[in-house]
């Protein structure tokens, strides 16, 4: 691990982890290098935690390929080939239909998490539909209908549950303003991480054509 100390004109000391093999340490100019030094032995566990889960996203984005395996909750479940149905004959666009058949067949779960979290929550919305997007997770209209991308399902469990809680709470509030974020706390206390999450697997909705 490279460690990169830099002094500079502050007061407190700050731990950032540049990539899987590199840190960057602010700290005070005048701090002794022992103090720098006992800090980031502090923080040892924590940083070799974060590391291990940068780089199991790493894998997952490196082997993630739509056409060869069905994903649900962050894992590959199954093996498209394994299919009953005699894949290696269909066009590309086929596959596709196929794939996302397989995703839609899923659906129900993230319905039924959505009218679970809905009624714990004391939330009610109109409806919850599948959608399709390249760029969205989930959507809510102003008459309280929840959208949610088909392609949620391949994500771990705690990502699609946030994606669930904030368009649920876009109906009672339809923006982002500090009230609406306010809501989302009260029923996920870790939103802003899961929020740097989900950016981390926007390739997924990239990767996925919906060509078909
Ligand atoms: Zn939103």
């Amino acid at each position: 691990m490279k460690i990169k100390i830099v002094k500079e004109k502050r007061k407190t000391l700050l731990l950032k982890i540049v990539s899987t093999n590199e840190i960057l340490v602010k700290a005070p100019q005048k701090l002794g290098d022992d103090k720098i030094q006992n800090f980031i032995s502090s923080k040892e566990k924590w940083v070799k935690n974060k590391v291990k889960k940068m780089e199991e996203l790493k894998e997952f984005a490196n082997n993630f390929d739509f056409s060869k395996y069905i994903y649900k909750f962050g894992k590959p479940i199954l093996k498209t080939e394994n299919l009953s149905i005699d894949f290696n004959k269909f066009t590309s666009t086929k596959k596709n239909k196929i794939i996302k058949q397989q995703y839609l067949s899923m659906f129900d779960l993230l319905k039924e998490k959505t009218q679970e979290f809905g009624k714990k929550f004391g939330i009610t919305f109109k409806d919850v539909r599948s959608c399709t997007s390249t760029c969205k997770w989930g959507s809510c209209t102003s008459n309280a209908e929840i959208r949610l991308n088909y392609k949620l399902i391949i994500l771990p469990e705690e990502i699609i549950d946030y994606v669930i809680i904030h368009e649920l709470c876009h109906t009672k509030h339809m923006n982002h303003k500090p009230q609406f974020w306010k809501e989302v706390e009260k029923y996920c206390p870790n939103h802003k991480l899961l929020q740097q999450k989900i950016k981390a697997y926007s390739f997924v909705l990239k990767k996925c054509s919906d060509s078909g």
